[in-house]
């Protein structure tokens, strides 16, 4: 089967595209895709911890994923910018 290219005109999802490389430690690759962001954008560690907390006791946390907006939750709480859907945190 012939790969499609990845364009804006053959639009896809990319962040399967980066969950489809996602290696087994997936501790190291969070940690990877955190350094991409520019740092002005990045969560400080204890607002990240302070948030996957509120994330995990959460009804609407199903296995890490958001179900509030689909993300994935150790995704969300990375950049300072983001916020919850919920008004939780
Ligand atoms: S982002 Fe908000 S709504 Fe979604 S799982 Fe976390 S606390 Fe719940």
């Amino acid at each position: 089967m012939m790969a499609l290219k990845k364009t804006e005109e053959n639009r896809f999802c990319r962040l399967c595209e980066i969950f489809s490389e996602l290696p087994e430690n997936v501790t190291d690759y969070a940690d990877r895709l955190y350094r991409l962001f520019p740092a002005r954008e990045r969560a400080e560690e204890p607002l990240m911890k302070e948030r996957l907390k509120v994330c995990e006791g959460c009804e609407k946390c199903n296995s890490g994923t958001c179900l509030a907006c689909g993300c994935y939750t150790i995704i969300r709480v990375m950049k300072t910018d983001t916020r919850c859907p919920d008004k939780k945190w």
